[in-house]
């Protein structure tokens, strides 16, 4: 029986990461076997490649059940798909699909052949980059990739002799495993330097790999208003006036480029 959209039940996901922010409080990353297999295999093709590893971005950016797509879109109003009409949610344009938002793709592709190698990845593993850009009527967000097969199996082994490359597949799905296990731990400290950008200040986040590309964004949950912030400098300086306990003398120019982007969120 076809899923609802947003009602997928844990029992049918590989839930790979949980966590907590600000924004979607308590998420988990969670993707069917299949889609977490191919999801993996383009991990390690995108390293393989460009020597980065990809990353979902922080939140619901996998599976995104209903009450979270109820949340989604009262924060970021048109800029999220209306309540049970999410890509993300297991169901979408007439099949059932899945999706994957990879934040950090222009970082991992930008020495190695951008969003034409990106998406020669994607599809290279069986998943479908490019659903969502303006020749399809809508905005365009090159980080979402969608599995148009989520109940589909592992991806199949490229050679005629199929019976024994399956199993020399499964070996090496094994081995690489238990490589990819060790590697996440390394892939989760590197990602945690990352987030140490990341502060929440009250009604105020700073939200880094939030919506795609490589941007940090600043959010205030009073009146669901975003900014992205235009350099590392001026992240700097926002979390220097929100740490500032009086000690640091910030310069009127500085004070006024911080107000700037405190008003544009309300
Ligand atoms: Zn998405």
């Amino acid at each position: 029986m076809a899923w609802k959209n947003g009602d997928i039940p844990e029992s049918d996901l590989v839930i790979f990461r949980r966590g907590w922010n600000s924004i979607d409080g308590d998420w988990f990353w969670g993707l069917t076997p299949g889609t977490y297999a191919r999801h993996l295999a383009l991990l390690q093709r995108a390293f393989d490649r460009t020597g980065r590893w990809l990353e979902p971005s922080d939140g619901w950016s996998c599976y995104r059940p209903y009450a979270a797509q109820v949340i989604a879109r009262r924060i970021w109003g048109i800029g999220a798909a209306t309540p049970r009409t999410s890509s993300h949610g297991g169901f979408w344009e007439g099949i059932e699909t899945l999706a994957v938002d990879y934040g950090n793709w222009a970082w991992v592709y930008e020495k190695h052949g951008g969003r034409a190698a990106f998406y020669e990845d994607c599809r290279a593993v069986g998943l479908t980059p490019g659903m969502i850009q303006p020749d399809r009527g809508y905005p365009d967000e090159p980080w979402h990739v969608i599995d148009k097969n989520p109940r589909s199996g592992a991806p199949a082994a490229t050679s005629n002799n199929a019976t024994r490359v399956v199993t020399e597949e499964e070996q090496i799905m094994g081995v690489k495993e238990d490589i990819l296990n060790g590697v996440r731990d390394i892939v989760a400290s590197e990602v945690k330097k990352a987030l140490d950008a990341r502060g929440d200040y009250g009604k105020y986040t700073l939200l880094p790999l939030a919506d795609g590309d490589h941007g940090i964004w600043l959010t205030n949950s009073e009146t669901g208003k975003r900014t992205h912030i235009a350099n590392p400098y001026e992240v700097s300086l926002i979390q220097r006036y929100f740490n500032n306990n009086g000690s640091d003398q910030m310069l009127t120019a500085e004070y006024d480029i911080v107000r700037a982007y405190l008003s544009r969120v309300g």
